[in-house]
C-alpha cells in the first residue's frame, strides 16, 4: 500500500518568460513569470488550484518571489489535468 502523501506530477512545459518554478507541497508548480528582476509587471500563478496575485499589474521580483514560494509552502491542490 502507497501511503505518500505528496507526489511529484508530471512538470508543465516552461514557458519562455519563465523566471521559478516552485513544486507546491500538493505536487503541483507555481510558476513565476514576467520580464525579470528590474521591472514591476512580473506574475505568479498557481498550477494546482489556480490561485494568483491579485495585483492586475504584477509587481517586482523580490515581492512575486516571496509572495509565489509562501503560496508553493501551502498550497496542496493537486493538478487536475
Ligand atoms: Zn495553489
Amino acid at each position: 500500500m502507497n501511503t505518500a502523501t505528496r507526489t511529484a506530477f508530471t512538470e508543465p512545459d516552461r514557458p519562455g518568460d519563465l523566471l521559478i518554478r516552485f513544486i507546491t507541497v500538493g505536487g503541483s508548480y507555481v510558476d513565476v513569470t514576467g520580464p525579470g528582476e528590474h521591472f514591476d509587471t512580473n506574475r505568479w500563478n498557481c498550477h494546482g488550484c489556480g490561485a494568483s496575485p491579485q495585483l492586475v499589474q504584477g509587481d517586482f521580483l523580490f515581492s512575486i518571489r516571496l509572495d509565489a514560494n509562501d503560496h508553493a509552502t501551502a498550497c496542496r491542490a493537486i493538478p487536475l489535468t
